[in-house]
Parts: C-alpha cells; structure tokens; sequence
C-alpha cells in the first residue's frame, strides 16, 4: 500500500507535502507532485497537509483518479524520472 497524489496537484505543486514526509519521498514532476510507491511507509502524514485535497491512500482513491495509481509508479520508470522538489 502506498498514498498517491492525484490530479488536484496539478498545476498547484503546494509542497506542504513535501515538509511533512518522514521518508523524503515526494518527488517533484513537470505537472504535479509524485509518492514513489516503493518508498513510501504508509504513515498517512502528507495527506491532511494538502490545501487540494489531492492525497489518498491507494484503495480510497475516488474512481475517476484512479488512473493516478499507476501515473504515480510509472513516472519513476519513466525516460525523465521526477526528482527532488524545487524551492
Ligand atoms: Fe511520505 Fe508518509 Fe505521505 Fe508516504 S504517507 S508520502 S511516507 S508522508
């Protein structure tokens, strides 16, 4: 299990999140924010500090963003990896 930001983020990248991760493991993207799935520990603090509500945890995505489940894990795979959050 993992938390996953959805399409709320995008365009807005807050990075309230981002103070919060005990693991440091919010990465930033060109649209949005992105947990990666394999770092993440699960501990649920990132998701009340979101101003947009774009935090859940993987099986309470809404259905219309489930689509970000796997936007989240394939970003890591991907040709242009997101990196550590810009200030
Ligand atoms: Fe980081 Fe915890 Fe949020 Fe996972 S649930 S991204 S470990 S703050």
């Amino acid at each position: 299990m993992t938390y996953v930001i959805t399409e709320a983020c995008i365009g807005v990248k807050d990075r309230a999140c981002v103070d919060v991760c005990p693991v440091d493991c919010i990465y930033e993207g060109e649209d949005q924010l992105y947990i990666h799935p394999d770092e993440c520990i699960d501990c649920g603090a990132c998701e009340p500090e979101c101003p947009v509500t774009a935090i859940f945890p993987e099986e309470d995505v809404p259905p219309p963003q489930v689509a970000f489940v796997a936007k989240n894990k394939d970003v890591f795979a991907s040709d242009a990896p997101p990196g550590r959050p810009q200030r």
